[in-house]
Protein backbone atom coordinates (compact mmCIF):
# COMPACT_ATOMS: atom_id res chain seq x y z
CA UNK A 1 0.00 0.00 0.00
CA UNK A 2 2.59 2.59 0.97
CA UNK A 3 4.55 1.45 -2.39
CA UNK A 4 1.69 2.79 -4.04
CA UNK A 5 0.56 5.65 -2.11
CA UNK A 6 4.36 7.11 -2.47
CA UNK A 7 3.89 6.36 -6.54
CA UNK A 8 0.60 8.02 -6.88
CA UNK A 9 2.75 10.94 -5.05
CA UNK A 10 5.15 11.12 -7.36
CA UNK A 11 2.69 11.28 -10.21
CA UNK A 12 0.60 13.90 -9.14
CA UNK A 13 3.55 15.86 -8.66
CA UNK A 14 5.02 15.05 -12.34
CA UNK A 15 0.99 16.04 -13.65
CA UNK A 16 1.85 19.37 -11.25
CA UNK A 17 4.76 20.11 -13.16
CA UNK A 18 3.48 19.61 -16.50
CA UNK A 19 0.92 21.54 -15.83
CA UNK A 20 2.71 24.41 -15.03
CA UNK A 21 4.86 23.81 -17.59
CA UNK A 22 2.04 24.17 -19.73
CA UNK A 23 0.57 27.62 -18.28
CA UNK A 24 4.25 29.13 -18.64
CA UNK A 25 4.26 28.09 -22.37
CA UNK A 26 0.91 29.51 -22.68
CA UNK A 27 1.70 32.66 -21.14
CA UNK A 28 4.76 33.23 -23.33
CA UNK A 29 2.54 32.36 -26.20
CA UNK A 30 0.24 35.03 -25.71
CA UNK A 31 2.66 37.95 -24.59
CA UNK A 32 5.67 37.00 -27.72
CA UNK A 33 3.85 35.17 -29.85
CA UNK A 34 2.92 38.66 -31.72
CA UNK A 35 6.56 39.24 -31.80
CA UNK A 36 8.03 36.03 -33.02
CA UNK A 37 5.91 36.07 -36.00
CA UNK A 38 6.65 39.69 -36.70
CA UNK A 39 10.44 38.96 -36.20
CA UNK A 40 12.62 40.11 -39.26
CA UNK A 41 13.62 36.37 -39.81
CA UNK A 42 10.06 35.55 -40.48
CA UNK A 43 10.86 34.80 -44.41
CA UNK A 44 6.92 35.52 -44.67
CA UNK A 45 6.80 38.90 -43.98
CA UNK A 46 10.33 40.05 -44.01
CA UNK A 47 13.46 39.92 -46.80
CA UNK A 48 16.50 41.03 -45.71
CA UNK A 49 15.41 42.67 -42.92
CA UNK A 50 12.56 44.78 -44.74
CA UNK A 51 8.83 44.57 -44.43
CA UNK A 52 7.53 43.20 -48.02
CA UNK A 53 3.70 41.70 -47.28
CA UNK A 54 0.87 43.30 -45.25
CA UNK A 55 -2.32 44.86 -45.88
CA UNK A 56 -3.18 48.55 -47.43
CA UNK A 57 -2.66 51.34 -46.24
CA UNK A 58 -5.07 54.50 -47.29
CA UNK A 59 -5.86 57.95 -46.46
CA UNK A 60 -8.92 59.51 -45.95
CA UNK A 61 -10.30 59.60 -49.43
CA UNK A 62 -8.90 55.93 -50.15
CA UNK A 63 -5.94 56.73 -51.63
CA UNK A 64 -3.83 53.84 -51.33
CA UNK A 65 -0.33 55.24 -49.62
CA UNK A 66 1.27 51.75 -49.08
CA UNK A 67 0.17 48.43 -50.32
CA UNK A 68 1.71 45.15 -51.73
CA UNK A 69 1.79 44.14 -55.75
CA UNK A 70 3.58 41.50 -57.08
CA UNK A 71 5.02 40.34 -53.46
CA UNK A 72 6.50 43.62 -52.58
CA UNK A 73 5.85 46.59 -50.83
CA UNK A 74 5.22 49.69 -52.55
CA UNK A 75 4.28 53.50 -52.10
CA UNK A 76 1.94 55.61 -53.62
CA UNK A 77 2.86 56.71 -57.19
CA UNK A 78 3.10 60.69 -56.54
CA UNK A 79 6.79 61.45 -55.21
CA UNK A 80 5.48 64.59 -53.22
CA UNK A 81 2.70 62.38 -51.48
CA UNK A 82 5.67 59.78 -50.84
CA UNK A 83 7.54 62.48 -49.29
CA UNK A 84 4.84 63.99 -47.68
CA UNK A 85 3.54 61.29 -45.44
CA UNK A 86 6.90 58.99 -45.35
CA UNK A 87 7.11 59.64 -41.53
CA UNK A 88 2.97 58.97 -41.01
CA UNK A 89 3.50 55.52 -42.98
CA UNK A 90 7.02 54.92 -41.64
CA UNK A 91 9.64 53.31 -43.96
CA UNK A 92 10.41 49.16 -44.39
CA UNK A 93 13.64 48.98 -42.51
CA UNK A 94 12.02 50.52 -39.51
CA UNK A 95 14.05 53.43 -38.89
CA UNK A 96 10.98 55.70 -38.30
CA UNK A 97 9.36 53.88 -35.21
CA UNK A 98 6.27 56.43 -34.76
CA UNK A 99 5.16 55.69 -38.84
CA UNK A 100 2.45 53.02 -39.12
CA UNK A 101 4.50 50.11 -40.92
CA UNK A 102 6.06 50.41 -37.33
CA UNK A 103 3.57 50.85 -34.43
CA UNK A 104 0.80 48.66 -36.30
CA UNK A 105 3.27 46.12 -37.77
CA UNK A 106 0.82 43.25 -36.19
CA UNK A 107 -2.19 44.53 -37.75
CA UNK A 108 -0.71 44.83 -40.91
CA UNK A 109 0.68 41.51 -41.32
CA UNK A 110 -2.57 40.37 -39.90
CA UNK A 111 -1.10 38.02 -37.01
CA UNK A 112 -4.25 36.74 -34.91
CA UNK A 113 -4.25 34.41 -31.44
CA UNK A 114 -6.43 31.74 -33.30
CA UNK A 115 -4.39 31.49 -36.56
CA UNK A 116 -0.63 33.25 -35.80
CA UNK A 117 -0.10 34.67 -39.54
CA UNK A 118 -2.31 31.76 -41.49
CA UNK A 119 -4.20 34.11 -43.41
CA UNK A 120 -1.83 36.41 -43.85
CA UNK A 121 0.33 33.87 -45.58
CA UNK A 122 -2.72 32.21 -47.46
CA UNK A 123 -4.52 35.47 -48.97
CA UNK A 124 -1.08 36.97 -49.48
CA UNK A 125 -2.10 40.54 -47.34
CA UNK A 126 -3.13 40.80 -43.58
CA UNK A 127 -5.72 44.28 -42.61
CA UNK A 128 -5.88 47.65 -44.04
CA UNK A 129 -5.68 50.56 -42.20
CA UNK A 130 -7.43 54.01 -43.20
CA UNK A 131 -6.17 56.76 -41.93
CA UNK A 132 -8.03 60.21 -41.51
CA UNK A 133 -4.81 62.26 -43.23
CA UNK A 134 -5.07 63.86 -46.91
CA UNK A 135 -2.73 62.67 -49.43
CA UNK A 136 -3.45 65.54 -51.46
CA UNK A 137 -2.86 67.79 -48.53
CA UNK A 138 0.45 66.68 -47.34
CA UNK A 139 1.61 66.70 -50.50
CA UNK A 140 0.57 70.86 -50.70
CA UNK A 141 2.14 71.18 -46.98
CA UNK A 142 5.49 69.73 -47.96
CA UNK A 143 5.75 71.56 -51.27
CA UNK A 144 4.35 74.82 -49.61
CA UNK A 145 7.52 73.97 -47.03
CA UNK A 146 9.81 74.64 -50.68
CA UNK A 147 12.60 72.57 -49.21
CA UNK A 148 12.80 73.86 -45.33
CA UNK A 149 12.81 72.16 -42.50
CA UNK A 150 9.74 71.66 -40.56
CA UNK A 151 6.30 70.93 -39.78
CA UNK A 152 2.97 71.42 -41.23
CA UNK A 153 -0.01 69.91 -39.00
CA UNK A 154 -4.08 70.39 -39.68
CA UNK A 155 -6.66 68.53 -37.10
CA UNK A 156 -10.14 69.03 -36.66
CA UNK A 157 -10.67 70.76 -33.41
CA UNK A 158 -14.28 68.98 -32.95
CA UNK A 159 -13.26 65.15 -34.18
CA UNK A 160 -9.57 64.80 -33.28
CA UNK A 161 -8.49 63.79 -36.76
CA UNK A 162 -5.50 64.93 -38.30
CA UNK A 163 -5.63 65.42 -41.91
CA UNK A 164 -2.56 67.11 -42.48
CA UNK A 165 0.80 65.70 -40.49
CA UNK A 166 4.11 66.90 -43.04
CA UNK A 167 7.58 67.10 -41.26
CA UNK A 168 10.99 67.40 -43.44
CA UNK A 169 13.24 66.87 -44.24
CA UNK A 170 12.03 63.65 -45.79
CA UNK A 171 13.60 61.13 -48.15
CA UNK A 172 11.75 59.01 -50.83
CA UNK A 173 11.42 55.41 -50.27
CA UNK A 174 12.08 54.76 -53.82
CA UNK A 175 15.70 56.55 -53.72
CA UNK A 176 16.91 55.95 -50.23
CA UNK A 177 19.50 57.88 -48.84
CA UNK A 178 22.53 55.75 -47.67
CA UNK A 179 23.59 56.07 -43.85
CA UNK A 180 26.62 57.62 -45.07
CA UNK A 181 24.58 60.60 -46.91
CA UNK A 182 22.38 60.78 -43.70
CA UNK A 183 25.36 61.03 -41.43
CA UNK A 184 27.33 63.28 -43.56
CA UNK A 185 24.72 65.68 -45.25
CA UNK A 186 23.21 68.42 -42.93
CA UNK A 187 20.20 68.41 -44.68
CA UNK A 188 19.01 64.86 -43.61
CA UNK A 189 19.48 66.31 -40.24
CA UNK A 190 16.91 64.19 -38.01
CA UNK A 191 15.26 62.65 -40.98
CA UNK A 192 13.99 59.49 -39.04
CA UNK A 193 12.32 61.87 -36.75
CA UNK A 194 8.46 62.86 -37.23
CA UNK A 195 9.01 66.08 -36.01
CA UNK A 196 5.11 66.51 -36.00
CA UNK A 197 4.93 64.13 -32.88
CA UNK A 198 8.33 63.94 -31.57
CA UNK A 199 9.95 66.97 -32.24
CA UNK A 200 10.47 69.90 -29.23
CA UNK A 201 11.30 73.74 -30.17
CA UNK A 202 11.94 76.93 -28.52
CA UNK A 203 8.39 78.69 -28.41
CA UNK A 204 9.55 81.96 -29.08
CA UNK A 205 6.24 84.38 -29.25
CA UNK A 206 3.39 81.49 -29.42
CA UNK A 207 4.10 81.07 -26.38
CA UNK A 208 2.46 84.75 -25.36
CA UNK A 209 -0.87 82.76 -25.72
CA UNK A 210 0.09 80.50 -22.32
CA UNK A 211 1.09 83.98 -20.65
CA UNK A 212 -2.18 85.60 -22.02
CA UNK A 213 -3.81 82.70 -20.51
CA UNK A 214 -2.38 82.84 -17.01
CA UNK A 215 -3.05 86.76 -16.79
CA UNK A 216 -6.69 86.53 -17.76
CA UNK A 217 -7.11 83.47 -14.79
CA UNK A 218 -4.81 85.47 -12.63
CA UNK A 219 -4.67 88.89 -12.99
CA UNK A 220 -8.05 90.82 -12.44
CA UNK A 221 -7.56 94.29 -14.19
CA UNK A 222 -5.68 92.66 -16.95
CA UNK A 223 -8.15 94.36 -19.44
CA UNK A 224 -7.89 97.64 -17.98
CA UNK A 225 -4.05 97.92 -17.63
CA UNK A 226 -1.88 99.38 -20.16
CA UNK A 227 1.87 99.07 -20.98
CA UNK A 228 5.01 100.95 -21.93
CA UNK A 229 6.96 99.91 -24.70
CA UNK A 230 9.95 102.40 -25.79
CA UNK A 231 11.59 99.01 -27.74
CA UNK A 232 13.18 97.85 -24.23
CA UNK A 233 12.05 96.67 -20.58
CA UNK A 234 14.13 96.97 -18.28
CA UNK A 235 13.96 94.42 -15.20
CA UNK A 236 16.59 94.77 -12.62
CA UNK A 237 18.82 92.24 -13.86
CA UNK A 238 18.96 92.92 -17.90
CA UNK A 239 16.75 94.40 -20.79
CA UNK A 240 13.81 92.19 -22.68
CA UNK A 241 13.55 93.21 -25.95
CA UNK A 242 11.08 94.61 -28.06
CA UNK A 243 10.69 93.85 -31.86
CA UNK A 244 9.43 97.32 -32.13
CA UNK A 245 8.57 100.38 -30.19
CA UNK A 246 5.10 100.39 -29.43
CA UNK A 247 4.17 103.22 -26.97
CA UNK A 248 1.10 103.28 -24.66
CA UNK A 249 -0.30 99.46 -25.37
CA UNK A 250 -3.47 97.65 -24.18
CA UNK A 251 -3.46 93.39 -23.57
CA UNK A 252 -5.20 93.07 -26.76
CA UNK A 253 -2.85 95.03 -28.50
CA UNK A 254 0.12 93.97 -26.88
CA UNK A 255 -0.72 90.01 -27.65
CA UNK A 256 -1.80 91.19 -32.01
CA UNK A 257 1.67 93.24 -32.01
CA UNK A 258 3.57 90.44 -29.73
CA UNK A 259 5.04 93.21 -27.67
CA UNK A 260 7.72 91.90 -25.82
CA UNK A 261 8.26 94.66 -23.50
CA UNK A 262 4.29 94.13 -22.01
CA UNK A 263 4.55 90.26 -21.95
CA UNK A 264 7.67 90.51 -19.56
CA UNK A 265 6.19 92.91 -17.57
CA UNK A 266 2.99 90.47 -17.75
CA UNK A 267 5.30 87.65 -16.71
CA UNK A 268 6.81 89.82 -13.97
CA UNK A 269 3.30 90.48 -12.45
CA UNK A 270 2.50 86.68 -12.41
CA UNK A 271 5.98 85.15 -10.88
CA UNK A 272 7.38 82.14 -11.71
CA UNK A 273 4.36 79.82 -10.00
CA UNK A 274 1.59 81.18 -11.54
CA UNK A 275 3.31 81.32 -14.95
CA UNK A 276 3.76 77.82 -14.18
CA UNK A 277 0.76 75.80 -12.79
CA UNK A 278 -1.08 78.10 -15.86
CA UNK A 279 0.95 76.31 -18.06
CA UNK A 280 1.07 73.13 -16.65
CA UNK A 281 -3.36 73.09 -16.77
CA UNK A 282 -2.58 73.50 -20.27
CA UNK A 283 -0.66 70.48 -20.48
CA UNK A 284 2.41 71.18 -20.33
CA UNK A 285 4.74 68.64 -18.50
CA UNK A 286 1.90 65.72 -18.91
CA UNK A 287 2.68 63.12 -21.09
CA UNK A 288 -0.51 60.70 -20.37
CA UNK A 289 -2.71 62.11 -23.31
CA UNK A 290 -0.67 60.73 -25.82
CA UNK A 291 -0.26 56.62 -26.93
CA UNK A 292 -3.01 53.80 -27.37
CA UNK A 293 -4.52 54.55 -30.88
CA UNK A 294 -4.49 57.96 -30.73
CA UNK A 295 -1.15 59.52 -31.77
CA UNK A 296 1.56 59.32 -29.54
CA UNK A 297 3.41 62.66 -28.83
CA UNK A 298 5.88 64.35 -27.03
CA UNK A 299 4.76 66.36 -24.29
CA UNK A 300 5.69 70.29 -23.67
CA UNK A 301 8.08 71.32 -20.87
CA UNK A 302 8.41 73.83 -18.73
CA UNK A 303 10.61 74.95 -15.52
CA UNK A 304 10.61 78.21 -13.95
CA UNK A 305 11.53 76.53 -10.47
CA UNK A 306 15.34 78.05 -11.03
CA UNK A 307 14.38 81.48 -13.37
CA UNK A 308 15.18 84.77 -11.95
CA UNK A 309 13.54 87.82 -12.63
CA UNK A 310 15.27 88.23 -15.75
CA UNK A 311 14.74 84.99 -17.02
CA UNK A 312 10.74 85.03 -16.23
CA UNK A 313 10.62 88.10 -18.30
CA UNK A 314 12.20 85.73 -21.20
CA UNK A 315 10.08 83.14 -20.28
CA UNK A 316 6.78 84.93 -20.41
CA UNK A 317 7.69 85.59 -24.26
CA UNK A 318 8.88 82.19 -24.97
CA UNK A 319 12.56 82.70 -24.68
CA UNK A 320 13.78 80.76 -21.84
CA UNK A 321 14.22 76.65 -21.57
CA UNK A 322 10.83 76.36 -22.22
CA UNK A 323 10.06 73.59 -25.20
CA UNK A 324 7.03 72.76 -26.77
CA UNK A 325 5.73 70.10 -29.42
CA UNK A 326 3.83 71.25 -32.69
CA UNK A 327 1.06 68.11 -32.11
CA UNK A 328 0.92 68.99 -28.37
CA UNK A 329 0.40 72.46 -29.24
CA UNK A 330 -1.90 72.32 -31.24
CA UNK A 331 -4.33 71.06 -28.90
CA UNK A 332 -3.46 74.10 -27.36
CA UNK A 333 -4.64 75.92 -29.51
CA UNK A 334 -7.47 73.29 -30.32
CA UNK A 335 -8.94 73.67 -27.31
CA UNK A 336 -9.23 77.42 -27.31
CA UNK A 337 -11.18 76.96 -30.53
CA UNK A 338 -13.38 73.69 -28.52
CA UNK A 339 -14.21 75.62 -25.70
CA UNK A 340 -11.54 74.34 -22.99
CA UNK A 341 -11.05 71.04 -24.18
CA UNK A 342 -9.23 69.48 -27.32
CA UNK A 343 -9.65 65.86 -28.69
CA UNK A 344 -7.44 64.14 -28.84
CA UNK A 345 -5.47 63.35 -31.98
CA UNK A 346 -5.54 60.22 -34.58
CA UNK A 347 -4.56 59.42 -37.98
CA UNK A 348 -5.97 56.01 -37.61
CA UNK A 349 -9.59 56.18 -38.47
CA UNK A 350 -10.66 52.30 -38.85
CA UNK A 351 -8.85 49.11 -39.68
CA UNK A 352 -10.50 46.28 -41.93
CA UNK A 353 -9.45 42.83 -42.37
CA UNK A 354 -8.42 41.76 -46.05
CA UNK A 355 -11.90 40.34 -46.42
CA UNK A 356 -13.61 43.70 -45.53
CA UNK A 357 -14.76 43.36 -42.09
CA UNK A 358 -14.57 46.12 -40.00
CA UNK A 359 -12.39 45.14 -37.00
CA UNK A 360 -12.13 48.57 -35.58
CA UNK A 361 -12.93 52.20 -35.96
CA UNK A 362 -11.94 55.59 -33.91
CA UNK A 363 -13.66 57.05 -31.75
CA UNK A 364 -13.74 60.36 -30.45
CA UNK A 365 -11.97 61.26 -27.03
CA UNK A 366 -11.33 64.66 -25.19
CA UNK A 367 -8.17 65.22 -23.64
CA UNK A 368 -8.69 66.88 -20.09
CA UNK A 369 -9.76 70.34 -19.86
CA UNK A 370 -6.90 72.74 -20.20
CA UNK A 371 -9.44 75.81 -19.87
CA UNK A 372 -12.55 77.15 -18.76
CA UNK A 373 -14.86 78.04 -21.47
CA UNK A 374 -14.98 81.54 -20.23
CA UNK A 375 -10.90 81.72 -20.74
CA UNK A 376 -11.25 79.79 -23.88
CA UNK A 377 -13.72 82.46 -25.29
CA UNK A 378 -11.67 85.27 -24.30
CA UNK A 379 -8.34 83.77 -25.82
CA UNK A 380 -10.51 83.00 -28.73
CA UNK A 381 -11.23 87.03 -28.76
CA UNK A 382 -7.81 87.88 -29.01
CA UNK A 383 -6.54 85.26 -31.39
CA UNK A 384 -9.38 86.72 -33.69
CA UNK A 385 -8.39 90.09 -33.10
CA UNK A 386 -4.44 89.18 -34.09
CA UNK A 387 -5.69 88.54 -37.65
CA UNK A 388 -7.64 91.32 -38.06
CA UNK A 389 -5.54 93.82 -36.37
CA UNK A 390 -2.39 92.54 -37.73
CA UNK A 391 -2.08 89.98 -40.00
CA UNK A 392 -4.94 90.93 -42.02
CA UNK A 393 -7.86 88.62 -43.01
CA UNK A 394 -6.49 89.17 -46.71
CA UNK A 395 -4.15 86.64 -45.51
CA UNK A 396 -6.64 84.10 -45.24
CA UNK A 397 -9.23 85.34 -47.56
CA UNK A 398 -12.69 83.15 -45.96
CA UNK A 399 -11.34 81.13 -43.23
CA UNK A 400 -12.27 83.91 -40.61
CA UNK A 401 -8.96 82.52 -39.13
CA UNK A 402 -7.67 83.16 -35.53
CA UNK A 403 -3.83 83.09 -34.67
CA UNK A 404 -0.38 84.04 -33.03
CA UNK A 405 2.93 83.80 -35.15
CA UNK A 406 6.18 83.45 -33.55
CA UNK A 407 9.83 84.54 -34.25
CA UNK A 408 11.75 82.12 -31.72
CA UNK A 409 15.30 82.88 -31.61
CA UNK A 410 17.60 80.09 -31.77
CA UNK A 411 20.72 80.96 -30.86
CA UNK A 412 24.20 81.46 -32.33
CA UNK A 413 24.14 82.97 -35.79
CA UNK A 414 21.55 80.82 -36.71
CA UNK A 415 17.86 82.71 -38.18
CA UNK A 416 15.01 82.36 -36.14
CA UNK A 417 12.28 79.41 -36.39
CA UNK A 418 9.24 81.14 -37.96
CA UNK A 419 5.68 79.98 -36.37
CA UNK A 420 1.82 80.07 -36.40
CA UNK A 421 -0.88 78.53 -34.24
CA UNK A 422 -4.14 78.60 -35.19
CA UNK A 423 -7.59 77.76 -36.23
CA UNK A 424 -10.56 79.21 -38.38
CA UNK A 425 -13.45 79.69 -36.35
CA UNK A 426 -16.11 79.10 -39.01
CA UNK A 427 -18.33 76.25 -37.78
CA UNK A 428 -18.67 74.49 -40.91
CA UNK A 429 -14.61 74.35 -41.01
CA UNK A 430 -13.30 73.85 -37.67
CA UNK A 431 -9.41 72.97 -38.21
CA UNK A 432 -6.49 73.92 -36.06
CA UNK A 433 -2.95 74.69 -38.05
CA UNK A 434 0.41 74.80 -36.71
CA UNK A 435 3.48 75.50 -38.78
CA UNK A 436 6.82 75.57 -38.14
CA UNK A 437 9.96 76.44 -40.36
CA UNK A 438 13.14 75.97 -38.69
CA UNK A 439 15.47 78.88 -39.20
CA UNK A 440 12.70 79.99 -41.34
CA UNK A 441 12.64 83.88 -40.34
CA UNK A 442 9.80 86.06 -39.35
CA UNK A 443 6.83 83.83 -38.54
CA UNK A 444 4.63 86.62 -40.09
CA UNK A 445 6.62 86.74 -43.44
CA UNK A 446 6.74 82.37 -43.63
CA UNK A 447 4.89 80.65 -41.22
CA UNK A 448 1.72 82.45 -42.60
CA UNK A 449 2.05 81.87 -46.14
CA UNK A 450 2.59 78.60 -45.71
CA UNK A 451 -1.06 77.99 -43.03
CA UNK A 452 -2.92 79.73 -45.28
CA UNK A 453 -2.04 77.66 -48.37
CA UNK A 454 -2.79 74.45 -46.59
CA UNK A 455 -6.00 75.81 -44.72
CA UNK A 456 -6.79 76.80 -48.29
CA UNK A 457 -6.55 73.41 -49.53
CA UNK A 458 -7.86 71.51 -46.79
CA UNK A 459 -10.91 73.97 -47.07
CA UNK A 460 -11.95 72.07 -50.08
CA UNK A 461 -12.27 68.64 -48.22
CA UNK A 462 -15.29 70.78 -46.30
CA UNK A 463 -17.26 71.90 -49.34
CA UNK A 464 -19.09 68.76 -50.88
ZN1 LIG B 1 6.77 96.47 -27.68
Amino acid sequence: MRAIANRSKWLFALIGLFLFGLCILGYRFFTNAEGWTGMKYNKHLFESGTLVSGGKILDREGVPLAYNEDGARRFNDDRAIRMSTLHTIGDLEGYISTGIHARYKSVLTGYSYIDGLYNTVANGSGNDITLTISAELCATAYRALDGRKGVVGVYNYRTGEVLCCTSAPSFDTRNRPSEQEVKENDSYEGVYIDRFVSGEYVPGSIFKIVTAAAAIDNIPDIYSQTFECDGEYNIGEGIVKCNGVHGKISFEKALSHSCNCAFAQIAEQLGNQKLQEEAEKLGFNDSSAAGGNYLNFTGNKIDLSKAKKLDLGWAGIGQYTTKVNPCRYLTLVGAIANGGASPKPYVVSKITTSSGIKVFSQKTKLMDEYMSGETASKLKKMLRFDVEDVYGDWSFPNLEMCGKTGTAEVGGDKRPHAWFVGFSQREDLPLAVVVIIENGGSGSGNAIPVANRVMQEAKKLYEN
